[in-house]
């Protein structure tokens, strides 16, 4: 039995790991954690038995302790639940499936307690990937990576021993507003945005989507996780979404994953990593595929992409900078309180005014996200 960890599973990764682990069945869930959603969670501890749950807020544990009370589990809260879900002392794997910084320090609760670590949570490698890598260096602990043009990249890695990566190629779908212009979308709608054209995800990582901010966190994601610099990655926009991303050697190979857009591939590659396992759902048929197409992302119109690399060369703080400031921005959209093409002006804004950090320390990262949070408050 595989002992696995959820921070996150009420979500949309969250939930697609537990799918795994209901069609896998040799997986035992050791501690979940959620931050809202109660109810789902309840119905997850009466499914999968963990021990240990934790939920963000004390009211909601103590009504979640109330509805359980006829069960053997101990419901935490906070940052401490966080932890300790984290650090749960019988889990060899920590999912990380919960969405923004809020994943740093109960990652590196995990990696020091020893656990692998499955990481959806990109925001976490963006803005402190240059403490967790070291970090899990150190304890010996692998990264495995969830996102799907990650996993890809790191399936097509395999069997490659010491061969230096010339290239990546990391795809992207382009979203729901490809080929449109800045003019088109001046009044995009919230509704318009959460609407991507082949993978169903939180609300967050779906605008980021579709602003192709998410293209920018995934470039900053793969230089930590396989050690390649911004001129050794190419984003190039495949809206059919079947390659999901390839390495290109030095010999000129290129050597990719392909298949069906399912998150749940990726998710039970990580939890059994290095072994495959037989997965139910739709299989890649190329005779139904009429073409594969490919073209450059439109960095004019879609400014998340170029202020992400801008970010990635500067490094230091300002990667903390351009997510805290995405994160805040997207919240604000969602909430209707700015328009869409608002979202990469508030990050830009941000970048110009932040006061640059060379090797920011956790703390660092967390002063500069509260900082961003306060001026982009003084001023939308
Ligand atoms: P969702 O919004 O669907 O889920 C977020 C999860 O985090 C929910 O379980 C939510 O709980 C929980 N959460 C929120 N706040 C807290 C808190 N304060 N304490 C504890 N838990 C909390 O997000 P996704 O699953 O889409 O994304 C998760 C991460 O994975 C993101 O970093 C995203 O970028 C990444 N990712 C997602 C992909 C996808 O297909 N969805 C693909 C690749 C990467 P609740 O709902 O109960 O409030």
């Amino acid at each position: 039995m595989k002992k696995i960890a959820i921070l996150g599973s009420t979500g949309s990764i969250g939930t697609q790991t537990l799918e795994v682990v209901r069609e896998q069945k040799d997986i035992q869930i050791t501690a979940l954690a959620a931050g809202s959603n109660i109810t789902l969670l309840e119905e997850q501890i009466r499914e999968f038995h963990p021990l240990l749950a934790a939920v963000w807020d004390e009211a909601q544990a103590k009504e979640l302790r109330l509805r359980t009370a006829d069960l053997h589990i101990r419901i935490v809260s906070g940052m401490d639940g966080l932890l300790e879900v984290a650090a749960e002392p019988q889990s060899e794997i920590l999912v990380t499936a919960i969405v923004g910084m809020l994943g740093i320090r109960p990652t590196i609760a995990a990696i020091k307690s020893h656990k692998a670590i499955a990481l959806a949570n990109k925001e976490t490698l963006v803005t402190a990937g240059h403490i967790i890598m070291p970090l899990a260096r150190q304890h010996r602990v692998p990264i495995l990576p969830v996102d799907s043009e990650h996993s890809a990249i790191f399936q097509s890695l395999q069997g490659e021993g010491g061969n230096r990566i010339a290239k990546i190629i990391l795809t992207a779908s382009g979203g729901p507003f490809r080929g449109k212009t800045r003019e088109e979308l001046c009044h995009i709608q919230v509704e318009e945005a959460l609407k991507h054209p082949n993978w169903a995800m939180g609300k967050k990582i779906t605008v980021d989507s579709a602003t192709l901010v998410n293209k920018g966190l995934e470039v900053m994601e793969a230089k930590w996780l396989f050690g390649v610099e911004a001129d050794q990655i190419q984003v190039t926009v495949h809206p059919q979404s079947v390659i999901h991303s390839a390495v290109e050697f030095e010999d000129g190979a290129v050597i990719a994953q392909l298949g069906t857009p399912d998150m749940r591939l990726p998710i039970q590659y990580a939890l059994y990593y290095p072994k495959r396992r037989a997965l139910s759902g739709g299989r890649l048929d190329l005779f139904a595929l009429k073409s594969l197409t490919f073209e450059p992302p439109d960095q004019s119109t879609f400014r998340g992409l170029s202020l992400a690399f801008e970010a990635m060369g500067a490094g230091g703080n300002l990667p903390t900078v351009f997510n805290a400031a995405n994160e805040k921005a997207v919240a604000l959209f969602l909430d209707r309180k700015i328009a869409f093409l608002q979202i990469p002006d508030i990050i830009e804004a941000c970048m110009r005014q932040a006061a640059f950090i060379k090797d920011p320390d956790v703390g660092q990262i967390l002063d500069t996200e509260a900082e961003v949070y306060e001026f982009i408050e003084s001023r939308w």
